[in-house]
């Protein structure tokens, strides 16, 4: 609530009319039905590569809509050939990336898939094939949004980048990118912390804390953000603050994180803090938990 306080809502960007993302909404592996679920995840585990991969060569993002197609068989159906007089729709569910997808892929890289000179598809963390069933578990449903969102998060965080820092971003982002990775992957189960209450680990918390004024603190307004009785906030002693300090400076870092997407990307940012799960997505004769040393699974 203190966050919101902290928002004007005049300063709030005009929406634009369609939002377009990197990755696939979160909201759409909840809202799908029972029988295309299965489907949306098969498609997302075994595209797991490929969705980094486009992120890296920031390929067009994708409306809501699109996502949908995607994540389920529509849109691959209109790439298969029709055959036979009258023409007879062919559809491989198991293969339907087979012909491609300019609207995923891209051009280049959809021509290349579509003629076999390359494989999109990627294996389970545990080195085993995708299946259909293998999300057939709200442990690995958890788990993989659990990522997904954070690397929406990432995706965000560019965004802004780009947008804010148009004539340096490609140098800026390289290390820009090393942050912004270690924040959203700080939570990562494996590292062996499944406690979540603040300061229950010092050292992670304020690594984070640290870590986030690092990515945001040549954003626009920062020098003229409400830091209340904070002073000099770019240089402040983290590791000496009491932990009433630590709270407060957590707030007004996070209100200042979210108004600037508001103000100037006109979205509500996805959350940078969210509970770690204790699952890794896998086949039924490799379920196992975190922090068991299997291997992680992070995008
Ligand atoms: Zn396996």
């Amino acid at each position: 609530m203190t966050a919101i306080g902290h928002i004007n809502h005049v300063e709030l960007c005009s929406p634009t009319s369609t939002r377009r993302f990197s990755l696939p909404p979160i909201h759409l592996f909840w809202g799908s039905n029972k029988e295309n679920q299965p489907i949306f995840y098969y498609h997302f585990f075994l595209f797991h590569n490929a969705f980094q991969e486009r992120c890296r060569c920031n390929l067009l993002p994708l409306t809501t809509s699109d996502w949908r197609s995607i994540l389920g068989n529509m849109y691959w159906k209109t790439q298969w050939p029709r055959v036979g007089d009258p023409p007879i729709a062919t559809f491989d569910a198991n293969l339907f990336w087979k012909h491609g997808g300019p609207l995923f892929f891209g051009d280049t890289w959809s021509a290349d898939v579509a003629a076999g000179r390359d494989n999109p598809t990627s294996l389970l963390p545990c080195c085993c094939d995708v299946q259909m069933t293998t999300a057939d578990d709200e442990a690995v449903h958890q788990v993989t949004l659990f990522y997904l969102n954070l690397f929406h998060v990432h995706e965000e965080i560019k965004a802004m980048e780009r947008l804010q820092f148009k004539d340096t971003f490609v140098s800026r982002w390289g290390n820009q990118d090393i942050l912004v990775t270690h924040l959203v992957e700080m939570w990562d189960p494996s590292a062996g912390c499944t406690d979540f209450k603040f300061f229950s680990n010092k050292k992670l918390w304020r690594d984070w804390l640290r870590t986030l004024r690092s990515v945001v603190q040549d954003w626009d307004g920062f020098d003229s953000w409400d830091w209340g009785t904070f002073s000099n906030v770019k240089t402040l002693g983290i590791n000496s603050l009491s932990l009433e300090d630590f709270h407060r400076l957590s707030v007004r870092l996070l209100a200042f994180y979210i108004h600037s997407f508001v103000s100037r990307l006109g979205i509500y940012p996805s959350p940078l803090l969210h509970p770690p799960t204790l699952a890794v997505p896998s086949c039924h004769h490799h379920r196992r938990k975190f922090g068991r040393g299997v291997p992680i699974f992070v995008m």
